[in-house]
């Protein structure tokens, strides 16, 4: 798998250190979006849709340092919007990795080139560039050509200078098991870390339909996806057991605590994927959501998600219960 062993390790520490406290829900991942603006319309978001006044807003660095602060997450997702748009971005991670927040800088790569100095190489900090496939699909879904290229340059950049990067991966319907895995090779031939990778989710606002699994479809393509990587080496940013949860070799309930959502309208709830409402701080969020309402099979947003955001908590907390379990699903060939 693609995480860095010291990472893997300060996030066992914590895990168990919650679990120490009695917490039962806790956030694993937080997800800060300081910004709704992007210089992309890609089909699978419908973020660029909120009218101009909310793409216009912005979270201070007091307030995304401050949103770390509150929830503890070990991890820190910082996604949007094009993250790199955000003129105080550079302060942000800095104060987050000063922290020791592991950071994923989520960005689709176009201003990369221009914004890259105000950054420095550390095992703090991974840049997630945006890759859904290749030159012909990439550029169809995010609307608009050239964008493969220049986020193929950006992470021959990133490897040239000593950044790590990994790439966030997301499967459409009409992509074949054949063409995933040529397009993981790629990745991997390019230097990246890990892949992030998952079924599309419907969002509401999505600007197309019809381009999203349902969650048979998704459980099938990465079946025969993980079965041609048993050849491969491919590394992937995720637990053993949440690419079993992908191929269908596990079921898993939805923890949607594990990764909190903190933008410009607050604390979102239930989860990175939809709001069905904001809360004021994190501790309202926690404290006065009603987690038993989502989750596939008790609300319909729910239905055919498998993102890591809401699963990947729930495979995480099962190795750990389970390490020999763990151990022996390392060494068993995927798929
Ligand atoms: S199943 Fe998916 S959409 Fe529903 S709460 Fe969990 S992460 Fe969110």
């Amino acid at each position: 798998m693609g995480i860095p062993l010291i990472q893997k390790l300060r996030i066992s520490r914590y895990i168990y250190r919650q679990k120490a406290t009695g917490r039962s829900r806790f956030p694993m991942v937080l997800m800060l979006e300081p910004l709704y603006r992007c210089n992309l319309a890609c089909a699978g978001c419908g973020k660029i849709c909120w009218p101009e006044e909310v793409l216009d807003r912005r979270l201070s660095v007091a307030e995304c340092l401050s949103a770390a602060e509150e929830c503890g997450a070990p991890v820190v997702s910082i996604a949007g919007g094009e993250s790199l748009i955000h003129a105080d971005l550079p302060q942000i991670v800095a104060g987050l990795t000063v922290r020791k927040k592991f950071v994923y800088l989520c960005t689709n790569g176009i201003l990369l080139k221009k914004k890259l100095a105000a950054y420095r190489p550390s095992p703090y900090l991974t840049f997630s560039i945006h890759l859904d496939g290749f030159r012909e699909l990439h550029d169809r879904i995010v609307g608009k050509d050239g964008v493969f290229d220049t986020a193929v340059r950006a992470m021959q950049l990133l490897k040239n200078r000593g950044f790590r990067f990994t790439v966030n991966c997301t499967i459409f319907n009409g992509v074949s098991a054949v063409q995933a895995g040529e397009f993981f090779d790629f990745i991997m031939h390019l230097g990246a870390e890990g892949i992030t990778v998952s079924p599309g989710y419907d969002y509401p606002g999505a600007p197309q339909k019809g381009i999203f699994l349902k969650r048979p479809e998704s459980k099938q393509i990465f079946r025969e996806v993980f079965r041609l990587g048993r050849r491969r080496k491919w590394r992937f940013n995720h637990s053993r057991f949440f690419i079993d949860f992908l191929s269908g070799n596990r079921i898993y309930d939805c923890a949607p605590w594990s990764t909190v959502t903190r933008n410009i309208f607050g604390w979102q709830r239930p989860c990175y994927l939809f709001a069905d409402s904001y809360a004021a701080s994190f501790r309202a969020l926690m404290e006065e959501t009603a987690w038993e309402h989502y989750g596939p099979g008790k609300n319909p947003q729910c239905e055919h998600c498998m993102l890591h955001s809401g699963f990947e908590g729930t495979a995480v907390m099962d190795m750990m219960t389970h390490p020999v379990q763990a151990l022996a699903g390392y060494l068993k060939p995927l798929g």
